[in-house]
């Protein structure tokens, strides 16, 4: 039984072309945010055939790439069905804020948006 995995990217030439997402910081290659939206986050930020909400939702200025992370403490696991993040490679910071209207949208579900760039650490 596979478990459900992002679309991860191989070549780590070109990384600069690598998107991560505002919301779960996963990292793909934007082509796949475009054809297949966010692995974790669709369901909020509907990216999928959206260049707009890809360009929107998702960055390239992030650092550190993780591959594993801890999907028992995610936040976004409270909002997803599937209580857990997709495997696949996630970025360590991810600079910027998704749009408004996706925080708004986040609130309405009553959930804290909290961004990726960890200045709400301290
Ligand atoms: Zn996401």
């Amino acid at each position: 039984m596979d478990a459900p995995a992002a679309h991860i990217p191989t070549a780590t030439k070109g990384s600069r072309q690598l998107r991560a997402c505002l919301l779960c910081s996963i990292v793909q290659q934007p082509i796949d945010f475009r054809k297949y939206g966010c692995p974790n986050c669709e369901e909020i930020l509907q990216m999928k055939s959206s260049g707009d909400q890809v360009a929107q939702c998702t960055t390239s200025y992030f650092d550190g790439i993780i591959a594993v992370i801890d999907p028992e403490n995610s936040w976004v696991s409270k909002w997803q069905r599937t209580s857990k993040y997709v495997r696949g490679m996630y970025a360590a910071r991810v600079k910027g804020r998704i749009p408004e209207h996706i925080e708004a949208e986040l609130e309405a579900r009553g959930i804290k948006y909290r961004p990726r760039d960890q200045t709400d650490m301290d």
